[in-house]
């Protein structure tokens, strides 16, 4: 398998989770309660996205997460959002391969995590597509975009 060196990248909330969707998202984060997360809808139909993923990841693609935690969470609610975000990936995408799961604190500069030109972000939030150094898209047409990779 040839390794392309380009990594595609997906955030998860308002992007590949409805997260926003949940009634009262905002109470339950900010009285650390981890139900949001674990809710969430897909935002998308997850079995034909693992279904392109996993073909371009055996032509040479590198998969990977890059999730935010909430704002101002306390360390121990960090680290139960964190069992959830992966939890809920493991649930609606049981058949990706993740090469890597990046789930770091609120604000951490997704950029950081760029590593060439031609790394691929899907996010919503127009600020980190702004800052990425590679190609950034909206969630508008993940798939026709990955389909014409
Ligand atoms: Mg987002």
């Amino acid at each position: 398998m040839k390794n392309l060196n380009i990594t595609i990248n997906f955030d998860m909330d308002g992007t590949i989770a409805d997260l926003y969707g949940v009634e009262n998202w905002l109470d339950y984060l900010i009285a650390e309660d981890t139900t949001p997360y674990a809710v969430a809808t897909p935002l998308l139909r997850l079995s034909a996205l693992a279904r392109r993923l996993n073909t371009l990841q055996r032509n040479g693609y590198n998969l990977a997460v890059i999730s935010w935690l909430s704002k101002s969470g306390s360390p121990e609610y960090n680290e139960r959002v964190t069992a959830v975000k992966m939890a809920w990936l493991a649930k609606h995408l049981p058949s990706v391969h993740w090469d890597r799961i990046t789930i770091v604190p609120y604000g951490t500069p997704k950029e950081n995590f760029c590593f060439s030109p031609a790394d691929i972000l899907f996010d919503d939030e127009e600020r980190n597509r702004n800052n990425w150094t590679g190609r950034a898209y909206d969630v508008q047409n993940i798939m026709e975009i990955l389909r014409e990779i």
